[in-house]
């Protein structure tokens, strides 16, 4: 057994719900500052705090696609602890019986078999308002965000290394976009990751862990997670070790950055929660929402290659997004070769939709268009390269395919006799490369056919260029 690199992950979610977690302000980003705002959300005196039950079914529902156990009979806490951005100086969450637990998120290990990451909680709680420091280094407070329900999704140290970690990310994203829970927009702070390092080598030494805070995307948490892991390596191989501390992320500079110690463990003096009553559900408000749940990424990605036949990779990359794969879906009720459809979707849609930072619901062109060019191509009407420039002139201009392959006059030439007599004119303008031909020379048959392809403009159909150009020089 070589050395071993433990990571465990910490994620905040903020859920999407219309209204906050215990009162009816708005919950929604980017309202004017201090808007969304109660006596409730601010905690003033005399405020009671009512459980908004969304947020149960949000968080269960995350639970249940985490494949968590769902606690029955759970309750609120008061974690206690001052900070500017908390008006009651304590923040309500759960403590000791969190609302879901012991789940997992399967993932592909280095070896390329499934291994499960353990979920070892799930609960809910309020979000903090937000300090904003303005130019003269004052800092004010918007209390919008202070009671926004979130989620707080805590790992067990199952990942062993910052690649299995990055995909348990990914993975996670996955299922809070597909049943709709978060938007995820880690740029607005809808989801929020800390992460946990630290490496054991073979002879048993540890380093101590390291807390890393304030990853602002997925590819900013692999590379501080990439950067962590050397550098304990390189302390431990000096006959030192890490400070137990919270670090950042700097992208400028491309390394971590010491926040602050972590000598000692904040003891948050937690308590049940007076104001908001118990939560006691039913087996059938739980199962209720499990016959609810929408198909997984997972699931969807197992369908796809048994029911189109498509490869492992193929299914990966369609079941990405909710947008992709219903695309993908939509596009084969209308044309059945899943494959090509796959194809077109991966490379070119795909492509030219993320260089242009757009969403498929942006596309210019609708899905009967789409149709239409792949079936025309599959047919044989126009070749796959015509294909690709018709689809160009789609994208960027929204243009019928039918109108772009007439103006531009890219219909195959099908007619035998046409092919034939472009072909007898260039075979007898190149009689030393028949020559070469039937001395053996293969080379000479491909330079033919890009002679008569040239003649015909791109348009005569190459199978059957191929095939003519052989039959006529067997007679020459
Ligand atoms: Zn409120």
């Amino acid at each position: 057994m070589g050395d071993k690199i433990l990571i465990g992950l910490e994620i905040h979610a903020e859920l999407l719900t219309n209204t906050k977690i215990f009162c009816g302000c708005k919950n929604e980003f980017g309202a004017d500052v201090n808007t969304n705002c109660c006596p409730v959300c601010l905690g003033l005196p005399g405020s009671l705090p009512v459980l908004n039950e969304r947020v149960l079914d949000f968080a269960i529902t995350a639970g249940l696609s985490f494949n968590c156990k769902i606690a029955r009979n759970t309750k609120m806490d008061r974690k206690n602890y001052f900070y500017p951005d908390l008006t009651k100086a304590y923040q309500i969450s759960q403590y000791d019986i969190p609302l879901c637990y012991d789940g997992y998120i399967e993932v592909e290990a280095e070896d390329g078999s499934a291994k499960k990451i353990g979920i070892e909680r799930i609960h809910i709680e309020e979000d903090t308002g937000k300090s904003l420091h303005d130019a003269t280094g004052d800092t004010l407070l918007d209390y919008n965000r202070g009671g926004v329900p979130l989620i707080e999704i805590v790992s067990r140290p199952d990942m062993n290394s910052p690649k299995e970690a990055y995909q348990f990310l990914e993975k996670l994203k996955e299922v809070l976009l597909f049943t709709n829970i978060s938007d995820v927009k880690m740029e607005q702070g809808s989801l929020r990751c800390d992460v946990n390092v630290n490496v054991i080598k073979e002879d048993g030494r540890k380093s101590n862990i390291v807390e890393l805070k304030n990853l602002n995307s997925f590819k900013a948490a692999l590379k501080a997670m990439e950067y962590e892991v050397i550098r304990h390596n390189e302390l431990l191989a000096k006959g030192e070790n890490t400070v137990r501390e919270t670090r950042r992320w700097d992208d400028s500079q491309n390394k971590t950055i010491s926040m602050r110690s972590k000598e000692s463990v904040q003891d948050y003096r937690y308590f049940p929660e007076p104001d908001v009553v118990d939560i006691n559900l039913t087996e059938e408000y739980v199962n209720d929402i499990k016959n609810k749940l929408p198909e997984l990424p997972d699931d969807k990605r197992k369908r796809f290659m048994k029911e189109y036949s498509l490869p492992e990779y193929d299914a990966k990359v369609l079941t990405t997004s909710k947008e992709i794969s219903n695309y993908f879906e939509e596009m084969i009720s209308k044309f059945s070769d899943a494959k090509m459809i796959s194809n077109w979707i991966m490379t070119e849609l795909l492509r030219r939709v993320n260089d242009e930072g757009i969403t498929l619901d942006d596309v210019k062109f609708d899905k009967d268009a789409f149709v239409y060019l792949l079936k025309v191509i599959s047919e044989g009407k126009i070749n796959n390269n015509a294909g690709k420039k018709v689809f160009r002139e789609m994208f960027e201009t929204g243009k019928k395919p039918e109108n772009i392959i007439k103006e531009k006059g890219l219909i195959q030439i099908q007619d035998e006799g046409a092919i034939k007599e472009i072909v007898v004119g260039i075979l007898n303008d190149n009689l030393q490369s028949v020559e070469d031909y039937k001395n053996g020379k293969d080379r000479a048959l491909g330079f033919l056919v890009g002679q008569v392809m040239k003649a015909s403009k791109g348009k005569a159909n190459p199978q059957m260029v191929n095939k003519l150009i052989i039959d006529i020089m067997k007679n020459m």
